[in-house]
């Protein structure tokens, strides 16, 4: 028997945010451990990449 783990369902992959102060807007760009694109997202937390992978986006230091 044998056994397949998907490791990609059980382990995400962390990813460091830059915040971007815009107009009206707190956005983040990380850049993707998966296409090495940089992409845009509305906050932290679970997101997932327009290429179509999860990942958490954590703020630089933690947040207070
Ligand atoms: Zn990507």
């Amino acid at each position: 028997m044998s056994t397949t783990y998907t490791a990609l369902e059980h382990e995400l992959p962390t990813v460091t945010a830059t915040m971007l102060i815009t107009a009206g807007n707190n956005q983040v760009t990380v850049t993707c451990p998966h296409c090495d694109q940089q992409h845009r997202h509305l906050g932290l937390g679970l997101r997932r990449s327009p290429c179509g992978h999860w990942y958490l986006v954590r703020a630089i230091g933690g947040q207070r």
